[in-house]
């Protein structure tokens, strides 16, 4: 019999009631490190008095309204964010799937407007990830996920991850936008080089085409910077975020320059929830915190801290682990077991993480997690090393 839950996850018998900051407690009682924060959602961590009080306050006021009306939250969220980032307009979502399809929509537009509406080729690359709509797994393209999914949304080309003349063979006339993680999530935490993000950028102005960034994982301070993108000082078109924005509550946005957005006129798009109160209340809470230059600077401070400790745990497990890569608190160690063996050692350790293609298991603490606590996690990932490395023989 097919259970209540429809079985699309193959779920870890974990039962967590209660959230602490980077602690999540069991029913039972024990208490694990959270270096998963429900997969860079959390990036306040749990319960964070701020975000409770400004939920909770606006609960009590209003929760929702439709965007037939002017929503006050949401237009200080917009100003935020604008303020903050390459961006002239904003508009909100509830996912980062929606994200992406508003992204898809807006490019296209965008070159119909301009009389090209034959423009509506976009090229992803591979070991992407832009959610589980029917655009997004076309985007992503990986068979996993299309698999008996057909027909998908058309219109776009697949390149390998770094394969140079791919890409230029694949621009042609057609195509209107390329859409790109700064840092590949679910692809196994693979970080784009900087100097292919600037030359994905000149690519796009030379030739016309209008770049999209995906930083629905990558992005809200995750790497350092308020955005991944600003490491590199180039600026994209458009740009996806959710994840993060957040902070738990489920809240997206598509962040575009005045030119890229000049083809959403009134009536174009649209959402029920999308930028309600309640996530714009708590986006603007999250912003207020993570986008000050202090909090950054620990994000970074913490971030060496970890790698270096992450470095003394892949030299003493060098039958688990064979390195460690990415940027900020976006970490990935790359393993030579397999990586769902070590998230379910950690299990037994008291440490959650998330396993990621490309034999990589993720790190994606909240962003305020302190150096004790970072101490802690890998003291319990060299555990669970010791215990992986056992059950092998
Ligand atoms: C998680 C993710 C998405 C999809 O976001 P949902 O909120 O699950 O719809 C899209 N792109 C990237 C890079 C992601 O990590």
């Amino acid at each position: 019999m097919i259970p209540s839950v429809l079985p699309t996850y193959s779920r870890a018998p974990l039962h967590f009631v209660k959230g602490e900051g980077t602690w999540l407690i069991e029913a039972d009682g024990r208490r694990f490190l959270d270096l998963g924060a429900g997969i860079a959602v959390n990036a306040l961590g749990h319960a964070h008095p701020a975000l409770v009080q400004t939920l909770t306050e606006q609960a009590q006021k209003l929760w929702h309204v439709s965007n037939l009306y002017e929503i006050p939250q949401q237009q200080a969220l917009a100003d935020k964010l604008v303020a903050s980032t390459f961006a002239d307009t904003v508009f909100f979502t509830n996912s980062g799937t929606e994200s992406c399809e508003l992204a898809v929509k807006m490019a296209r537009k965008y070159w119909y407007e301009k009389g090209h509406p034959e423009k509506t080729t976009i090229i992803t690359f591979g070991g992407s990830f832009h959610g589980r709509s029917s655009a997004g797994i076309a985007a992503a393209g990986s068979e996993k996920m299309i698999k008996g999914f057909a027909p998908l949304l058309p219109g776009f080309t697949h390149v390998g991850w770094g394969d140079h003349d791919a890409l230029h063979a694949a621009i042609d006339e057609t195509v209107g936008a390329i859409l790109i993680e700064p840092v590949q999530g679910e692809g196994g935490i693979r970080p784009l080089p900087d100097q292919c993000l600037k030359g994905l950028r000149a690519l796009c102005d030379e030739k016309g085409i209008l770049l999209i960034l995906d930083e629905v994982q990558c992005g809200v301070a995750r790497t350092g910077r308020l955005f991944a993108h600003e490491w590199t000082g180039v600026t994209p078109d458009i740009m996806m975020v959710a994840k993060g924005i957040g902070g738990g509550f489920p809240l997206g946005a598509v962040l575009a320059t005045e030119e890229a957005a000049s083809g959403m006129t009134a009536g174009t798009h649209g959402s029920t929830y999308g930028g309600n109160p309640l996530a714009c209340a708590v986006g603007c809470a999250v912003m207020d915190i993570v986008s000050t230059p202090e909090f950054l600077e620990t994000v970074n401070a913490r971030a060496g801290f970890l790698r270096q400790k992450l470095e003394g745990l892949v030299a003493a497990h060098p039958d688990v682990f064979e390195g460690m890569r990415g940027v900020g608190l976006m970490i990935g160690l790359k393993c030579k077991v397999a990586p769902a063996d070590v998230v379910k050692a950690g299990y037994e350790c008291g440490v959650i993480t998330v396993p990621a293609a490309d034999n990589v298991v993720r790190l994606l603490p909240p962003l305020n997690i302190s150096e004790d606590e970072i101490s802690e996690a890998v003291n319990r990932l060299d555990f669970a090393a010791d215990a992986v490395r056992e059950a092998q023989g």
